[in-house]
């Protein structure tokens, strides 16, 4: 997936098309992430004791990931990114695989 926790990212399809959030949360798995803030929805919830009262909360859902695109730390636009890899070695020995963008193609740790 080119986008991970911590990711400032951009909504480009959806209900929250334009605006920008924090990436809380990846599900490299199912291709979603929880972008903090956006996407939010209403859940009835049922109190279940005293810590957790009940009512209606609001949370974040997951969106799909090619709904969002990365914000680049270096440059500052909503970039596609790349993938590329590095002549230094990961732990693992192999070459050590990086994000860069597709705008000003710096290395996006
Ligand atoms: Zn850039």
């Amino acid at each position: 997936m080119h986008v991970r926790t911590g990711d400032e990212v951009l909504v480009i399809a959806g209900k929250n098309k334009g605006q920008r959030g924090k990436i809380k949360r990846a599900m490299p798995r199912d291709n979603r992430v929880v972008v903090e803030g956006l996407n939010i929805i209403k859940r009835h919830m049922k109190a279940r004791g005293p810590r957790s009262p009940g009512g209606i909360i609001e949370m974040e859902a997951p969106i799909h990931s090619s709904n969002v695109m990365l914000i680049c730390p270096s440059c500052g636009h909503a970039s596609r990114t790349g993938k590329r890899f590095l002549d230094e070695l990961d732990h693992k020995d192999r070459p050590r695989k990086v994000r860069y963008c597709k705008a000003c193609d710096a290395v996006i740790e």
